[in-house]
């Protein structure tokens, strides 16, 4: 999950980084209310998961209350990348002698931790790699070694930072990275770290990434979901706990395993490419005790999706047979009852095949088409997409 700029300071300042007090405002109104509590010159600044707000006029300087207000009004409703501004961070203003670009972030490529920084902050870090790569220090961080005053001081030697404030801003980058571990993030930016006229430095933008495989053990984080933001299906699919994606087609996709799904999404977009080009709709694992509950919340997420037009349920009979499964099948027919508009194409194989294609025959649902193997099944769910998509 990315963060807006005010929580990744939230953050950043609850882990001691220095950062100047703002307040967040979703109209102009509060935005005059929070620049008069502030007092003096403040930056209004667009609150948009995207970089780059200064040049699309997404950050603003206002001397006064009343030029925050005028400020935040012509900011409000910015599209900036694709991203609506709903809401401004309205902030104390700083004066800028020096700006720097600091980041840490997992590189998986390299298998480890990188830390980057450069005495040359403000322009765009991907300008600056491509531009000046000498100018942009890459250090790599040992997970276990982690960074102390010292190798902070060697990240920022590194990247020539002036004398005059090695030490300060090596103090700041220890507590990035106390941050970048603490919060469990893949990305830590702050761009640009600044040096005032007083030789003080300050993080004035920050960035980010929490790893949300992590979230279990921090239930503060939940907080930072922009429930306005979010896909309404899958808010549906996690507060189910099911593991779900959305994507951008019209076949919808379950079965019982993530290499089996993989691998299903693959026959389905092989096979829609007879048929009019359809796609999968999602990636859902409802994994391997598939009880008929785990069924109806997962076959209840797929039909609630609008541009889902048919449904392949794939599953490969293990621990859970596929008698169980196919009795999962029917009651979840019968709990979502007319909920269930949709054409269900469903293979089973595996252990006890032959009792769950018996009760799945036996029930006879008008819904449901019984198909012997993956690729026919594939085949048969894409053709059902494509003609319950013309007409519709
Ligand atoms: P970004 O464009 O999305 O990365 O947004 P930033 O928060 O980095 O702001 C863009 C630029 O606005 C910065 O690089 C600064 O040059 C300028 N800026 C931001 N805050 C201040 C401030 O408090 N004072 C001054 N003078 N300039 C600022
Ligand atoms: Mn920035």
């Amino acid at each position: 999950m990315d963060l807006y700029e005010y929580q990744a300071k939230d953050l950043f300042a609850a882990h001691g980084v220095p950062v100047l007090p703002g307040a967040v405002a979703s109209n102009a109104e509060e935005a005059r209310a929070a620049a008069e509590r502030i007092g003096g010159q403040v930056v209004v600044k667009a609150q948009v998961k995207t970089g780059g707000r200064g040049k699309a006029g997404g950050v603003k300087l206002a001397q006064n209350a009343d030029e925050a207000q005028e400020k935040a009004e012509a900011i409000l409703g910015l599209d900036i990348k694709g991203h609506i501004t709903r809401r401004v961070l309205v902030t104390e203003a700083s004066d800028i002698a020096e700006e720097y670009y600091v980041s840490f972030l997992l590189d998986r490529a390299n298998r480890t931790f990188l830390a980057m920084a450069s005495a040359e902050g403000g322009m765009e870090i991907e300008q600056l790699a491509v531009e000046r790569p000498e100018a942009l220090a890459k250090v790599p961080v040992d997970a276990i070694a982690g960074v102390d005053k010292a190798k902070a001081v060697e990240i920022l030697t590194v990247a020539r930072f002036p004398e005059a404030i090695l030490e300060q801003a090596a103090d700041v980058v220890v507590k990035l990275w106390e941050t970048f571990v603490a919060e469990d993030a893949t990305l830590v930016e702050v761009n640009p770290l600044v040096r005032d006229p007083q030789d003080k430095v300050v993080a004035l933008d920050g960035k980010v990434t929490l790893d949300d495989n992590a979230s279990f053990r921090h239930p503060s984080h939940e907080e930072l979901v922009d429930k306005q933001a979010e896909n309404p299906l899958e808010a549906k699919a996690k507060a189910k706990d099911l593991n779900y994606v959305k994507l951008d087609g019209e076949v919808g996709i379950i079965g019982n395993g993530a290499g089996l799904v993989m691998s299903t999404l693959d026959v389905v977009a092989y096979a829609g490419e007879k048929h009019g080009g359809v796609k999968p709709a999602n990636f859902l694992d409802i994994g391997g005790g598939a009880s008929a509950e785990v069924m109806a919340a997962g076959l209840d997420v797929i039909l609630n999706d609008p541009a889902v037009k048919s449904v392949f349920v794939n599953v490969f009979g293990g621990i859970t047979a596929c008698d169980a499964v196919a009795n999962g099948i029917v009651e979840a027919l019968k709990i979502l009852g007319d909920e269930a508009s949709k054409p269900l194409v469903v293979r089973l194989d595996g252990n006890n095949v032959e009792e769950g294609r018996a009760i799945l025959a036996e029930a006879n649902h008008p819904l449901v088409t019984l198909v012997d193997t993956m690729d026919n099944a594939a085949d048969r769910a894409a053709e059902l997409a494509t003609e319950n998509s013309v007409g519709a």
